[in-house]
C-alpha cells in the first residue's frame, strides 16, 4: 500500500517536472493611465508574445485601496499609476514586489525608479509653468517661486490640491525649501488665484487661452495634447527654475503586484515597456518624455527644447506627501 502510494507520488512528480514551464497566457493590469494610452502597447505585446491582457482602469488611490483589500486573492499582476506619489504609497503598503532586473536598471534612470526595485518610471512628465503667449512675456516669469509675487494677483490658475500632481510638487518644494518657506510660497500662490482651483490641468490651459488667467502650472502633456489639436492655441510653456533646481518631473510608472502568481511574466512585460522602440511609442501616444535615453521624444515636444530637470529622487515626493497635503490645507488651497 505504502509502496503503491509512493510510486503514484513519483509518477505525479515525473509528470509535473516533464511538463514545460507554462507561459503566462493572460496578465491582469490595474491602470490609472487611461486605456487609449495603453491599449496599443498591450495589443503589440500580444502580437509579439501571445500574452493576452485584462485591463482595469481607475484612479490610482482607488486601485491601491482595491489591491490592499484583495490582498493575496488579487488577480492583479501589474499596477500602472501616474505620479510617483501613488507608486510610493503602493510600495510602502507592501502591495508591490521587489524586482531585480538588469534590463530595467539599465533602461530607467535611478532617480525615476524605486531604490528597492518595487516600481519603475515608464514615461516622464514635467509639471511646469504655462502662460498666455499674447499677454505675458517670458522674461516676466521667474520659476515656481515667482508665481507667488504680487504682480500675478488675480492672474494665476491652479488645479485642486486634492490632485496628486500638486501634492508631489509641493512635497518637493518642502524637500528643497523646508516646511516654513514652502508654506510661504504656497500661500503666495493661493493669494494670486484668479479662479477657484480647477478640477484638471486641461481646464487650466483652456482658462488661460480664454483669458480667465494668465499663468498656470500643469503637466506639460496636457498642453501638448491641446497643441496637437490646435497649433495656434495662445498658450506657451516655460521651463521653471532653470537657474535653480530645475523643473519638477514625475513619472507614469509600474510595478509588479506583490501577490501576482505570474511575477516573472509581469517582469518581462515591464522590461519590454522600457525598451527603446516601445518607449518611442509610449511617448508618441501620451506625449510625455521617454525614460529610456535611447528613445527620442515626440517632435512636438522636441520643438519645446531641452530643460534641466530637478534631480531630487522621486521617492522624496512620496515620503513628504502627507506633509504636503497638510500644508496645502493650512494655506487654504482647496
Ligand atoms: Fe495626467
Amino acid at each position: 500500500m505504502s509502496t503503491m502510494r509512493l510510486s503514484r507520488c513519483v509518477l505525479v512528480l515525473l509528470l509535473l517536472s516533464s511538463s514545460p514551464v507554462k507561459a503566462a497566457e493572460s496578465l491582469m493590469i490595474y491602470s490609472a493611465q487611461k486605456e487609449p494610452y495603453i491599449r496599443p502597447l498591450l495589443d503589440r505585446y500580444t502580437a509579439e508574445t501571445g500574452v493576452e491582457f485584462e485591463f482595469l482602469n481607475d484612479q490610482g488611490p482607488v486601485l491601491i485601496e482595491r489591491l490592499a483589500a484583495e490582498g493575496a486573492d488579487t488577480r492583479a499582476d501589474v499596477l500602472i499609476t501616474v505620479d510617483a506619489g501613488n507608486l510610493w504609497t503602493a510600495a510602502e503598503r507592501g502591495l508591490l514586489a521587489p524586482i531585480d532586473s538588469d534590463v530595467l536598471e539599465a533602461n530607467v534612470p535611478a532617480a525615476l525608479r524605486d531604490t528597492g526595485g518595487r516600481w519603475f518610471g515608464l514615461s516622464r512628465r514635467a509639471r511646469t509653468i504655462v502662460y498666455a503667449s499674447e499677454r505675458v512675456a517670458p522674461a516676466e516669469l521667474d520659476g515656481y517661486g515667482g508665481l507667488a509675487d504680487a504682480k500675478w494677483k488675480g492672474r494665476l490658475c491652479l488645479r485642486t490640491s486634492r490632485n496628486v500632481y500638486n501634492q508631489s510638487l509641493v512635497a518637493t518644494r518642502i524637500a528643497h525649501l523646508g516646511e516654513a518657506e514652502a508654506e510661504r510660497l504656497v500661500r503666495g500662490w493661493v493669494a494670486n488665484l484668479a479662479l477657484t482651483p480647477l478640477p484638471d490641468d486641461t481646464l487650466t490651459v483652456k482658462a488661460i487661452a480664454a483669458g480667465e488667467c494668465d499663468v498656470g502650472v500643469v503637466n506639460m502633456y496636457y498642453l501638448a495634447r491641446l497643441k496637437r489639436e490646435d497649433a495656434n492655441l495662445p498658450v506657451a510653456v516655460h521651463w521653471a527654475d532653470q537657474g535653480g533646481r530645475g523643473v519638477h518631473v514625475n513619472v507614469c510608472g509600474a510595478g509588479v503586484s506583490a501577490h501576482s502568481r505570474q511575477k516573472a511574466a509581469a517582469q518581462r512585460f515591464l522590461e519590454w515597456l522600457s525598451s527603446a522602440s516601445v518607449q518611442r511609442e509610449i511617448a508618441r501616444l501620451n506625449l510625455e518624455y521617454p525614460v529610456n535615453a535611447e528613445a527620442a521624444a515626440d517632435p512636438l515636444l522636441a520643438a519645446w527644447g531641452e530643460f534641466t530637470a530637478d534631480a531630487l529622487p522621486l521617492t522624496e515626493a512620496g515620503r513628504l506627501q502627507p506633509d504636503a497635503v497638510r500644508l496645502m490645507d493650512r494655506a487654504g488651497w482647496r
